[in-house]
């Protein structure tokens, strides 16, 4: 079955065609057929766009919404410009859509069909996700738009995974009637990322999700750790939003709240204001006063031994020490250790970084294997050592494809 993955933000849209089914599932055989973005819809939208594993172009073309970016990738897809002269898909053959939808709060625990009632509920979220949910309800409408009420769409949520994270890890200490007023609690993000992995470290050791004790660090621009037990996510570092946790590109992660009200007050900013500043100009960016980019930070720290970049990639790295630790506490101990995102997937520095003096705790890694795994699927601890470590690139995109599938067909959600 050929399934449009579609992930709409603000001004962008993300897509994937992926052609899978239950055999192509079992043999992990599933097709990318072509992938793309659009950036910048509302003017002069920028678009890239590749067929199956070639080079992408980027062409530009006035999209005003984005009914019109989603319309304009199906033309593309099913006109003879896609592929070798012959389109990449007919339109009859796209047969499903599967969306990221970045919030679903206590409501939806997998993957769903979008009813009627379901884009109610996401919009109901949208109070807890303002960022994310309309643009996402956006593609809904756009897909419908364009597909017709013929093809089903899929709702697959960033938070649907650490739905089984129990209360006393979800639940902040705060009077309690905000949790049932408001629905103030640790939802997590990253949801996807964090199941691929745990899927994958499972389907490449042959691990029994019964047996699975796992941590995932999604290190990307956004990050965050993920302590996974028997297969179910047991606690996450982002909270009630992304903001909590992990130190990121311009997320400042975890801090004592009382400083926002004092940088309120010493800088004259409402809260907001302070909201913002802790979302967008913290984290590395903040730290080094360069950059939000790890890769600069290391070459800046390098070559040019500036102490700030320095600093910055070591306040990242110490932060996700501190969570290794605290999940280990949390689930009695753990077999492996997974590494993904832009920074985790292609930094042996990093990963060299966080798991420096983490001995005691039977983890060390095999220096050459480190320093050789980038982008790849490897794992990299030294013979001997107790705990796996492993870099395993995500694949939300993938993960989306395969429950859709799932969904429409009627088969089990893994
Ligand atoms: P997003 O969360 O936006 O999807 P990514 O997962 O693409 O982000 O990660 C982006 C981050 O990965 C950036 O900080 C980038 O510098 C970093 N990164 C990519 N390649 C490397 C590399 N070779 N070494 C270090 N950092 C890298």
């Amino acid at each position: 079955m050929n399934i449009l993955v579609l992930n709409a933000g603000s001004s962008s849209l993300k897509f994937q065609l992926i052609a899978t089914d239950e055999a192509a599932i079992a043999g992990a055989s599933d097709r990318r057929l072509a992938k793309g973005i659009v950036e910048r819809i509302g003017g002069e939208a920028v678009i890239s766009l590749s067929a199956g594993s070639a080079r992408a172009e980027t062409r530009t073309a006035g999209l005003r919404d984005h009914a019109a970016a989603v319309s304009y990738v199906i033309h593309w897809l099913t006109s003879s410009e896609s592929g070798d002269g012959a389109p990449i898909a007919r339109l009859a053959d796209i047969e499903a859509v599967g969306h990221r939808i970045v919030h679903g709060g206590e409501k939806f625990t997998r993957s769903t069909l979008v009813t009627d009632d379901v884009r109610l509920q996401i919009e109901r979220l949208i109070e807890l996700a303002p960022l994310h949910n309309p643009h996402n309800l956006r593609g809904i409408a756009a897909a419908k738009a364009a597909l017709g009420d013929g093809v089903p769409q899929v709702a697959v949520f960033d938070t649907a995974f650490h739905q089984s994270i129990p209360e006393r890890a979800h639940l902040y200490a705060v009077p309690y009637q905000f949790y049932r007023r408001y629905g103030v609690r640790r939802y997590g993000f990253h949801g996807t990322s964090h199941r691929y992995i745990s899927y994958r470290y499972r389907q490449l050791t042959g691990t029994a999700r019964a047996d699975t004790r796992l941590i995932t660090l999604h290190l990307g621009n956004g990050a965050s750790a993920c302590a996974i037990s028997a297969g179910d996510s047991v606690d996450t570092s982002m909270g009630f939003t992304p903001l909590e946790g992990l130190v990121m590109g311009t997320r400042s992660g975890d801090l004592d709240p009382a400083i926002l009200d004092f940088i309120a007050t010493k800088e004259g900013m409402t809260l907001h204001e302070v909201d913002s500043l802790l979302n967008k100009q913290s984290g590395l960016l903040g730290v080094s006063g360069l950059t939000a980019d790890m890769r600069e930070l290391l070459a800046e720290a390098k070559e040019n031994g500036d102490r700030r970049a320095r600093l910055a990639v070591e306040l990242f790295c110490y932060r996700v020490k501190k969570y290794i630790g605290s999940y280990i506490a949390a689930m009695n101990g753990v077999t492996a250790i997974a590494f993904a995102g832009g920074i985790g997937e292609n930094s042996p520095e990093v990963r060299a970084m966080v798991c420096e003096g983490l001995d005691w705790l039977g983890i060390s890694m095999d220096v050459a294997k480190n320093d050789a795994a980038v982008g790849t699927e490897v794992r990299f601890d030294a013979d001997g050592a107790r705990v796996q470590l492993w870099v395993i690139p995500t694949d939300e995109e993938l993960l989306i494809a395969r429950d859709t599938w799932r969904v429409v067909t009627g088969a089990e959600l893994q």
